[in-house]
């Protein structure tokens, strides 16, 4: 994309290893550009061995803040200055605003994804959702349904991860066999798939049939946007399931982490189908 930029603008970036695949630069120079929002938001590669020289240097260069991707979500929070509740309840930080050169940390995946389901038309409040995985996005998933007032279920196939992440959302852990997904698929309003099973590259999954468990009128959500539908999320949609990818938690979480770092109040109804179709484009439907 082409950016116009002004001597004034603000920087921001994304540090990540690998970082280059990463979507955050379309997405925030595409909201700045058309908010007219002073800012320049880079991709940065950093490594375990260059962060702390990138701290330095992001504060001398008077970055106003950065997202981290892997494997920065943990490794930073040593560094940081402040944390909001969502870092100390996951231990992950994805944003990271600089003022006067102490940096403070949040973590807009978690409310990100309540945004996302509440936006798409599903309240968590007093629903049971079933989690499928046990890894970061799964743990913010089900941090952020919790504080959104669901009741929430763990099946992983490491079951020492599933009781870690339901622990941190006061909920139960399950097994991963296909029975067990079967019996707790019946009982949830919500069923997300936070493995990377249906990813592009990655396995699918070896047996979809807990589906047809799934009661009429609970929703399926797949964290996996590439590709838009995965064989989880179109079995869910024959089945008469309403169904969501992972695509509007990919900008919700961009918005709110833009909000920080700027100090301004997004527009969704404008944001959001703007994003959604700048990542079409890029991504395909
Ligand atoms: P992660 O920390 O590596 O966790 C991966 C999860 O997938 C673990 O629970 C793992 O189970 C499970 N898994 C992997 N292979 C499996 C297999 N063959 N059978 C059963 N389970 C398997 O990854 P993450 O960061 O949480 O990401 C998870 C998914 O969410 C990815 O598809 C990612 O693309 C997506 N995501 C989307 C967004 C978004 O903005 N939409 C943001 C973040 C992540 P074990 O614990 O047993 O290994």
């Amino acid at each position: 994309m082409e950016v116009e930029l002004e001597n004034s603008f603000r920087k921001l970036c994304v540090i990540g290893d690998p970082v280059g695949h990463s979507l955050s630069p379309l997405l925030h120079n595409t909201l700045c550009q058309t908010l007219a929002l002073p800012y320049i938001y880079l991709c940065q590669p950093v490594t375990r061995e260059t962060l702390g020289d990138f701290l330095q240097g992001a504060k001398a260069l008077g970055y106003a803040g950065f997202n981290a991707t892997m494997p920065f979500k943990e490794l930073l929070i040593p560094y940081l200055d402040g944390i909001d509740p969502a870092v100390e309840r996951l231990g992950a930080v994805n944003t990271v605003c600089i003022k006067n050169g102490k940096l403070y940390g949040y973590n807009t995946d978690m409310p990100g994804f309540v945004a996302a389901l509440r936006h798409s038309g599903f309240e968590p409040m007093g629903r049971r959702a079933l989690i499928l995985g046990a890894g970061g996005a799964a743990a913010a998933v089900a941090v952020g349904l919790r504080e959104a007032g669901a009741k929430v279920v763990v099946a992983n196939r490491t079951a020492e991860k599933a009781r870690r992440v339901a622990a941190l959302a006061d909920g139960a852990a399950v097994g991963f066999d296909i029975d067990t997904l079967a019996g707790e698929a019946s009982q949830a309003e919500l069923l997300v798939n936070a493995t990377s099973l249906g990813m592009a590259g990655q396995p699918s999954f070896p047996d979809l049939a807990f589906l047809e468990d799934l009661s009429q009128g609970s929703w399926a959500v797949d964290l996996i946007y590439h590709p838009a539908r995965t064989a989880f999320l179109e079995r869910a949609e024959v089945l008469g399931h309403p169904i969501m990818n992972g695509l509007p938690l990919l900008l919700h979480q961009a918005v709110l982490a833009l909000e920080h770092f700027t100090g301004t109040s997004i527009p969704l109804e404008t944001a959001i189908p703007l994003l959604e179709q700048t990542v079409t484009n890029v991504i395909g439907p």
